[in-house]
């Protein structure tokens, strides 16, 4: 095997958008055209039922909603793409920033009817931040929407990235004709059939159909033409290097429903898309995907996704050298070394042992507690610790104990492998040790409860405390008297000190009668 060459194929990103944007739908289509699946409706249970393989899609079932995130690699016109997808509930947008830091690109899908969404936006921000290129597909033009110009300029307003329409949609719902193509100087047709059978029919050097078809009769036609003519003229110019660092988005109108738009959307995002970047070390030195070296970083850990086997699979993207099934790593934060065997590949619909991997590629690893999130792997005696991954500041806050006091193990197991996993995050109050869970939204406490009765078999009490203010403050700094009712005192999983303030109010009092303490927030 030529590394180089194999690296160079990867095109491993994520999809992000908000709930019922059309993730899902266009994820089917993507393996539909890699030919991992043969008919739309097999990617979730949600669909159809096929691939609820394991209990904890359940909840995502019952609730309609996508709760983890899971990893599919398919083969596309020679390349190897690994799709990353992400919840997309706003309330598990913490798995959904670490699955970004696994990424190399984003896709991000947009309901034309709709626009920009609360948490399209949100989750751009993210991709954005990490300076990750950012591709847009308009979705469901089978349908009324909105006008593209409105949406192109709202995306480039709310969202500030520049735009670039790769391509143009000639009319919508009943009467879309199909894309005038900028980029391939083409069109797209819907109705192939009623231009002499052609899907595509390129256009002339000033960017006009010659011959007779009867797309030419459209209105729709003419006005995109126009259209086309003033995006050459006053729109951004089109910018591989800019779509790179992030700064420019090419945008696809489509529809993921029907498929339409889909292809072009996926030659064009191969062909720009990045290959596997070098990665940052804590040392801040750079890890390049072809350094001998196998390095890796776990960005999920996911418990129990088959109930017969109770297993635990940690994800693992790697950053650099080669993986074998059976070779040796260490774990960088606990020097521990491990063999790894039982490792697994993701694909569409089955897990297949994974043999040999590289940069870009995610492999999971069959876990017995050795991991935990944001853990580095690596083969050789150089030591690599990657950068850890973003917490975010929980807001929403509980207090957790069994049911049954009898049955205290299987609740210290649970939650154990629960907050390991990332799921939730747990404290304990100062003196006392009693169990705080902390949650950025209020679903992450449900799928925790769910999950523990469901795979631990252990029922807990939980009692709600409401928003809180979490700020950090280091050991030496810290006197126990500064606790009050207004600010539970409590330690962090790591021992260390953290308040809950009852609110802003409680925060300022305390900052005041403390000027020299310095308060810390997560994310
Ligand atoms: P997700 O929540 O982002 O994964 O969205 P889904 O893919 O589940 O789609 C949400 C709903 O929109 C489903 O009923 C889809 O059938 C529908 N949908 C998705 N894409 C299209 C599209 O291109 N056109 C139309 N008309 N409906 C679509």
């Amino acid at each position: 095997m030529n590394r180089a060459e194999e690296v160079k194929k990867r095109r491993t990103f994520a999809i992000i958008s908000h709930p019922d944007a059309g993730k899902t739908t266009i994820t089917e289509q993507l393996l539909l055209y890699s030919g991992a699946i043969r008919q739309a409706g097999t990617v979730k249970g949600k669909k159809s039922g096929h691939f609820a393989k394991s209990d904890w899609m359940k909840i995502e079932q019952q609730r309609g909603i996508s709760v983890t995130s899971s990893v599919m690699q398919v083969d596309y016109d020679g390349y190897q793409i690994n799709i990353v997808d992400t919840p997309g509930h706003e309330d598990f947008s913490e798995d959904t920033y670490r699955t970004l830091m696994a990424v190399d690109a984003a896709v991000m899908v947009v309901d034309s009817g709709k626009g920009i969404e609360a948490q399209t936006k949100r989750l751009f921000e993210v991709a954005s931040h990490r300076g990750i290129p950012i591709f847009t597909f308009m979705n469901k033009l089978d349908r009324d929407g909105r006008e593209p110009m409105e949406l192109i300029s709202e995306l480039e307003e709310v969202l500030g990235i520049d735009a670039y329409a790769m391509n143009w949609p000639m009319g919508m719902g009943k009467t879309y004709q199909g894309n005038y193509d900028l980029f391939n100087n083409r069109l797209e047709l819907t109705h192939p059939e009623a231009n002499g059978g052609n899907d595509f029919l390129p256009l002339n050097e000033a960017g006009e159909l010659e011959g007779n078809y009867e797309v030419k009769n459209s209105p729709w036609y003419e006005e995109a033409v126009e259209n086309a003519q003033l995006l050459n003229e006053a729109g951004n110019p089109f910018d591989a290097e800019a779509i790179q660092a992030g700064k420019l988005t090419p945008v696809f109108f489509g529809s993921a429903l029907t498929g339409f738009g889909v292809q072009t959307f996926l030659d064009a995002f191969v062909d720009f898309a990045p290959a596997p970047q070098a990665v940052e070390t804590v040392e801040e030195d750079l890890v390049n995907p072809l350094d001998e070296q196998l390095t890796g970083f776990i960005f999920k850990i996911q418990a129990n996704m088959d109930p017969r086997h109770r297993d635990r699979i940690a994800f693992v993207r790697i950053c650099s050298g080669e993986f074998h099934e059976g070779m040796d790593v260490t774990v960088a934060r606990t020097d521990k070394k491990l063999k790894l065997n039982n490792t697994t590949r993701f694909m569409a619909d089955t897990r297949e042992h994974a043999s040999l991997a590289v940069a870009g590629d995610i492999i999971g690893l069959y876990d017995t507690g050795n991991f935990q999130i944001g853990d580095s792997i690596y083969s050789g005696k150089h030591k690599v610790s990657f950068k850890p991954l973003p917490q975010f500041t929980p807001e929403l806050f509980m207090k957790v104990s069994p049911k049954n006091v009898m049955k205290q193990k299987s609740f210290h197991k649970g939650i154990k492998q629960l907050v390991e996993e990332g799921a939730i995050q747990l404290y304990k109050t100062w003196h006392t040790e009693e169990y705080i869970l902390g949650a950025v939204g209020q679903l992450q406490f449900e799928v925790f409860q769910y999950r523990l009765l469901n795979e631990y078999n252990s029922e807990v009490e939980m009692t709600p405390l409401g928003n809180k203010i979490a700020r950090w403050i280091s050991k030496d700094q810290l006197d126990p008297s500064m606790s009050s009712s207004r600010n539970l005192l409590c330690k962090d999983r790591f021992d260390q000190p953290v308040f809950l303030f009852e609110n802003q109010f409680a925060e300022n009092w305390f900052q005041q009668k403390y000027p020299d303490v310095q308060l810390e927030s997560l994310l």
